[in-house]
């Protein structure tokens, strides 16, 4: 009797370290989503949401905070660990990257935007010429980039606007970008972003994301920027 119930305590024990082990200590959460799955239907659908969050920017998280233990990067910001990016083994590019552009992804949508602010509209008039002309340059990045990545909008260090096309999950904060900037709006264009519903048709998946794009917190973040 006595040994069972040595026995059971220790089972016990290793139950509770076992779960006291797996409890994640790191420095970097996992953000919820700000919408249901379903709230950007039609036009980024459920199904999408659903793989695109619950799997794979859960899996880049996982594997970042992992990453990030390795690399002592516990306590610092996303942006202080982009800006010394080179510095760093590839998985931190990797999964940082995926991490970060995901959770930012998810801000700069939502079912019921509004419009850019007056200010980023005069930003964007001066940057492209036009809100038209704009549109038109991010959409070509965005349906040119030849395998994985991203179509950025972002401020140059002189307060311009630019827009970029990267591979991966790279980001303009990251000092190995072709051009350094702070990103307010950006666009997934990996095949997992879209492929369930649109297929091939990237293009129109690319066309349908303006009608879920979050102006209000994108004219934030740029309102940030001037700070
Ligand atoms: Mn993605």
């Amino acid at each position: 009797m006595k040994t069972k119930k040595v026995l059971l305590f220790t089972l016990f024990l290793q139950l509770f370290m076992i779960g006291t082990r797996a409890q994640n200590t790191s420095s970097f959460t996992f953000p919820a989503l700000p919408y249901s799955y379903d709230a950007l239907e039609p036009y980024i659908d459920k199904a999408t949401m659903e793989f695109h969050y619950d799997k794979h920017f859960r899996a880049y998280y996982n594997n970042f905070i992992k990453a990030a233990e390795t690399n002592s990067l516990n306590g610092k910001s996303m942006e202080e660990i982009f800006a010394n990016m080179s510095k760093y083994p590839i998985q931190v590019r990797n999964f940082g990257g995926g991490y970060y552009n995901h959770a930012f992804f998810w801000e700069i949508m939502s079912p019921n935007g509004g419009e850019p602010s007056a200010i980023l509209l005069k930003a964007i008039n001066e940057s492209f010429g036009s809100y038209d002309a704009f549109v038109k340059e991010f959409e070509k990045a965005a349906n040119t980039l030849f395998g994985s990545g991203w179509a950025w909008l972002a401020v140059d260090d002189t307060g311009k606007l630019f827009v970029a096309q990267l591979p991966n999950q790279d980001n303009p904060l990251m000092d190995i970008a072709p051009k350094h900037g702070k990103p307010i709006l950006a666009l997934d264009v990996w095949e997992h972003a879209y492929y369930l519903k649109y297929q091939n048709k990237r293009a129109d998946y690319v066309t349908n994301f303006w009608k879920v794009v979050n102006w209000v917190k994108v004219s934030e973040f740029y309102q940030k920027t001037l700070k």
